[in-house]
């Protein structure tokens, strides 16, 4: 059975008299432990089909399911801290845990807080308030937060877009552990694809609303390339490169 699926759906947004179609007829589906990458130009559809993923938002038409606790990671990260410290931060997404004390509270810090604190790079700055934290830091404590609550599916809207090279390089190798040794489910709207596409087994691209494309990333590579469409000078150079060659082999 497939982790999430969208049948024909549709989402429009109104503002005055005005009505803006964000997406439009969209199916696919998914299955469990897949690391899914959503691509496509700004205006396409990508946040809103990770809102719709999440409940957050209802269909205009069509049925979106996902069966498995969701775990957003907004584009705004700061929005998600509210303690002085992020070790409280961290307790504040275990809602069992904010009234813990003493030796429970210990043990709560050992047994739930501290592997996900470790997987996210985050010893260290448990006594720092968040908002002192680098962007990059920010972006892995925001993580650890959703991971507290034990999502099966993971959405993340370019969380990236932020970050210097290294900490982006190393927020995706961490997404990737995530997806790989805990299985956890992953769409991840993202632009920097010379690091996303080589970690991901699908690509869903989005343009005007509608799926233009999906399948494996050498698949929606080839598609892009031959319909040359302007997505494809998105891709990675890899990719570019063998497009150039015209070699006949496989992409
Ligand atoms: P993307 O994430 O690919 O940039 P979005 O899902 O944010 O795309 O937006 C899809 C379309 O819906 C765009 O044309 C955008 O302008 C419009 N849109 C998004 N949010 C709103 C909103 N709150 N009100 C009106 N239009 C919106």
């Amino acid at each position: 059975m497939p982790i999430v699926e969208f049948k024909n759906v549709s989402r429009i947004y109104v503002s005055g008299d005005h009505e803006q179609k964000a997406l439009d007829k969209v199916s696919f589906s998914l299955d469990e432990g897949k690391f899914v990458v959503i691509l496509g130009p700004s205006g396409a559809g990508k946040s809103t089909l990770l809102w719709l993923a999440a409940g957050l938002y209802v269909p205009l038409s069509g049925k979106v399911t996902a069966s498995g606790k969701v775990g957003l990671l907004p584009q705004q990260v700061q929005s998600i801290f509210v303690r002085k410290t992020l070790e409280e931060d961290l307790f504040e997404a275990l809602p069992s845990a904010r009234d813990a004390q003493g030796r429970q509270r210990e043990a709560l810090f050992a047994q739930r807080i501290a592997p996900v604190a470790a997987r996210c790079g985050l010893e260290g700055l448990l006594h720092r308030h968040p908002f002192d934290l680098s962007g990059g830091e920010q972006q892995r404590a925001a993580l650890a937060k959703v991971l507290l609550q034990q999502p099966d599916i993971l959405l993340l809207d370019e969380p990236t877009s932020q970050l210097d090279p290294v900490a982006a390089s190393a927020f995706l190798t961490t997404l990737s552990r995530l997806n790989r040794e805990l299985g956890v489910t992953v769409l991840l709207v993202e632009q920097r694809l010379e690091e996303a596409l080589p970690l991901c087994d699908r690509v869903l691209l989005l343009d005007k609303g509608r799926l233009a494309a999906q399948g494996s990333p050498a698949a929606v590579g080839q598609a892009l390339c031959k319909d040359a469409h302007g997505m494809f000078e998105a891709m990675p150079t890899a990719m570019r490169v063998w497009a150039a060659v015209e070699s006949g082999a496989a992409c």
